[in-house]
């Protein structure tokens, strides 16, 4: 019998043996290291269209509505990612890794430069 307990993807773990519901295909059971379980399809877990319970979508919006002060202006990250011309991935990207809006402004203006040349 094929089992998936322990495997883990992105934030989600599986603690089940896979079981099936009454549509007839194969579930799972889920722990999310937000602390949540959930039950996902075996399929969108092995097609990786599925890595948390739900709350990584919650994650990124509050990211994106997230207010940052930059030279004395409120901005959110869409607002930044405007001002300096760049996808706000690239914005968040960095404030995944810890950085502050001074240093990430840094960046934006030298690949802002890089690709003005
Ligand atoms: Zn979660």
């Amino acid at each position: 019998m094929k089992t998936y307990k322990g495997y883990t993807q992105g934030m989600l773990t599986v603690v089940s043996e896979r079981y099936k519901r009454r549509d007839g295909k194969y579930w799972i059971d889920c722990r999310c290291s937000c602390g949540k379980h959930c039950r996902k399809r075996e399929s969108d877990f092995l097609l990786r269209n599925v890595r948390s319970c739900g709350c990584y979508r919650g994650i990124r919006m509050q990211e994106y509505h997230r207010i940052h002060e930059y030279k004395g202006v409120k901005y959110n990250m869409t607002e930044l990612a405007a001002l300096w011309g760049l996808p706000s991935r690239f914005i968040s990207y960095h404030l995944r890794k810890g950085r502050d809006i001074e240093e990430i402004a840094e960046l934006a203006e030298a690949r802002q430069k890089r690709e003005k040349q």
